[in-house]
């Protein structure tokens, strides 16, 4: 397991959630995500305050655990902590700022969001502003068609390519649609299954299990 800060040589991508819990969709779409791009690894990076939803049920250091105990031996994957740490809500325009202090402006950043978070894209704060620091990967989920706003589909049709080796070689700029066969799952529907004693098989890691069983979580 590694928990940290990138690796200052090479391109980073980051791919951000809540993470309450972290599941097997999440970490298989990591994980081929690591691959299509290649890239690793690939930094999984849970936000502290959301800013566009409801406080997350479990803590920052319990979602922060689960998504540890999920990547034991994976050395595709390693957990970014930049939001979970900080108390102020999680905006990604402040995190990118950041991290592109700690790398430095010539290395690639690659943001990587569903397509359910790419459809509301424009709620976020200084949305345009997003692909000065990095490029954006949609990744097409189940049941997210895409659903753009007028300005948002402006935004990301001057921005659209589908040259991967052009991504690499510029640090940012570019919003790149990606096909990955994804698993049908969601935090949500597991905390519903948990609720009604549902069983859980084939939708979290073991070790996530566990842990949500000895803590009570989602009760
Ligand atoms: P919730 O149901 O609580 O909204 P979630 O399952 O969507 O949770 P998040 O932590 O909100 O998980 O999502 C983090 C990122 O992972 C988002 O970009 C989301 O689009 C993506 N994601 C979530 N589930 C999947 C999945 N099964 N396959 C691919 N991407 C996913």
């Amino acid at each position: 397991m590694v928990t940290g800060k990138f690796d200052i040589s090479m391109a980073v991508a980051i791919f951000g959630g809540t993470f309450d819990p972290v599941h097997l969709g999440h970490i298989k779409v990591a994980r081929d995500l690591s691959e299509h791009l290649g890239i690793t690894p690939i930094a999984l990076m849970p936000c502290g305050k959301p800013t566009h939803r409801l406080r997350p049920v479990a803590t920052p250091l319990q979602r922060l655990e689960m998504l540890e105990l999920s990547m034991s031996r994976n050395p595709h994957l390693i957990v970014d902590e930049t939001e979970i740490c900080n108390d102020t809500p999680s905006y990604t325009i402040n995190t990118l700022h950041k991290i592109r202090s700690r790398i430095g402006s010539a290395e690639t950043i690659f943001l990587c969001v569903g397509s359910d978070t790419l459809n509301h894209l424009d709620s976020w704060y200084k949305w345009t502003e997003l692909t000065n620091y990095c490029h954006i990967v949609a990744i097409s989920r189940p049941g997210s068609p895409e659903k753009y706003s007028s300005p948002l589909m402006d935004w990301i049709s001057s921005r659209r390519s589908i040259d991967l080796a052009k991504l690499k070689q510029n640090p940012a700029g570019y919003v790149y649609h990606c096909e990955l066969s994804l698993l049908d799952i969601s935090s949500t529907k597991i905390r519903q299954k948990i609720k009604q004693n549902k069983s859980l098989q084939n939708l979290l890691p073991k070790q996530v299990v566990d842990y949500i069983h000895i803590n009570h979580l989602y009760r």
